[in-house]
């Protein structure tokens, strides 16, 4: 058993930055809530992301890799272990024509600026999706019509066996909302995007009518994950309706309410605690499955 100073001591060593404890996890999740971390840092590199994650094997601590954290809450209780946030790894470089190395950490909101400035077309969809790059390959997250998997060309992953290696696009796994990252526990570092030159004024008007699109509803107005369960494509019909037709818009538990304007977004009120959201969850699913028979699936990932 290693004291907390300890802990910290060779955490930071290995992370090159300092180490932050007993850290308010509410402030690195869109939800704005959630309990603390034991330990909180944000490595620069790969190596040193690669170094904290060694740190923790060998001390038998729990971690977890986290990016913008706009799909997780953090129970109440905190997490008692090591959050490792990738923010650091947020490099940006145009490899040619057509080819984009970028950082996990890098935020979709940083890449969508770049994308303006270098004329680059291929994430416009992309525009006012909270989080990094590493997390929406992670969920393979979607909207507008595309997803990552559609820009992905390599992912390069830490695994515990190999160390830092590079998949292909068909090794990534990718389906819907789902990537072989949820499965493996490989920690992704940096991308290869498939971006390629286009015209600048047209990139930025598609670019401007998704953010445009996502503002006109709502889905900045209140702290959030998004979409709290999956579409289930064998039933056809998207959860947020099977969650508004059960009757359950602008239902509340605490602090946490199901959205008036999107019946599949949970949103804090300001006073929302983790164990809020667990509760709505489970009515939501009771009250679907009574009515619809369908056993929503939840998208936002629950830590520990
Ligand atoms: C207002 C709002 C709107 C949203 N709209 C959409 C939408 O339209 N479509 C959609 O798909 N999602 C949407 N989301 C959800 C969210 O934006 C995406 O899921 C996003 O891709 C999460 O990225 P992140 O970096 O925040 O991941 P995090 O929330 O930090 O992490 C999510 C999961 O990925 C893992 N992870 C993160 N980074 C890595 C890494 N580098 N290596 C390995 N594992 C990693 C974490 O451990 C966790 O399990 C929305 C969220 C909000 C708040």
């Amino acid at each position: 058993m290693h004291t907390l100073p300890e802990v910290v001591a060779k955490l930071s060593r290995a992370a090159g930055v300092p180490v932050s404890t007993d850290f308010s996890m509410a402030r690195e999740c869109s939800f704005r809530l959630g309990g603390n971390a034991r330990y909180f840092c944000t490595p620069l590199t790969a190596e040193a992301l690669r170094d904290c994650i060694e740190v923790c094997r060998r001390l038998s601590l729990a971690y977890i890799v986290i990016g913008g954290g706009a799909n997780l809450v953090f129970r109440d209780d905190g997490f008692d272990g090591v959050v490792l946030s990738t923010k650091g790894l947020n490099h940006f470089s145009i490899v040619s024509p057509g080819r984009v190395q970028v950082g996990a950490g890098l935020d979709n909101a940083d890449l969508t600026a770049y994308t303006l400035q270098y004329a680059l077309t291929g994430f416009e969809w992309a525009s006012g999706l909270p989080g990094t790059v590493g997390g929406g390959i992670f969920m393979n997250a979607k909207c507008y019509g595309a997803s990552f998997a559609d820009i992905v060309l390599t992912v390069t992953a830490l695994t515990s066996a190999e160390g830092l290696t590079t998949k292909s696009k068909a090794d990534c796994g990718f389906t819907y909302k789902n990537s072989v990252f949820q499965q493996s526990g490989e920690i992704i570092v940096s991308a290869m995007l498939g971006l390629t030159p286009g015209q600048t004024e047209a990139i930025a008007g598609r670019t401007k009518e998704v953010l445009q699109d996502r503002m006109d509803k709502g889905q900045f107005l209140f702290p959030s994950a998004g979409c709290v369960f999956k579409n289930d494509y064998h039933c056809g019909i998207p959860a947020g309706s099977l969650i508004e037709t059960a009757g359950l818009k602008g239902r509340q538990i605490g602090g946490v309410r199901v959205f008036e304007q999107h019946a599949n977004f949970l949103v804090n009120t300001g006073r929302g605690r983790t164990q809020d959201i667990l509760d709505l969850m489970a009515l939501i699913q009771d009250e679907v499955f009574k009515k619809h028979g369908v056993r929503l699936e939840p998208e936002i990932k629950i830590v520990p």
